[in-house]
């Protein structure tokens, strides 16, 4: 089955814990998420639309579908975060 290229939130609701899509609660996106390309707005807030939990992603380190960042295991075995550069992304979007 191909996956839809874009993400809607049309017909979510808004309520205390959370935007309801489709029955599944999903919480705003986190500042590490912003510059992320899997950010999308609703009704002036930003949600992901790949992870319900954006937070969660975040927790042990860096978000594994993340677009604006990557990590990298150096040769000590350290997990370092590379921000992507902006004419990276533009080319890997072509
Ligand atoms: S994919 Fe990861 S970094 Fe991007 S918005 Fe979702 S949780 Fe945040």
């Amino acid at each position: 089955m191909a996956k839809k290229k874009t993400i809607s939130l049309e017909g979510a609701v808004k309520t205390d814990a959370g935007l309801n899509y489709k029955g599944v609660i999903m919480e705003t996106i986190v500042e590490k998420c912003e510059g992320c390309d899997r950010v999308v707005a609703f009704e002036g807030d930003n949600y992901c639309t790949t992870y319900a939990k954006p937070e969660l992603k975040w927790v042990r380190g860096v978000c594994n579908f993340a677009t604006h960042f990557r990590a990298e295991v150096d040769k000590a075995g350290k997990v370092k975060v590379n921000p992507l550069k902006a004419s990276k992304r533009a080319a890997r979007g072509r």
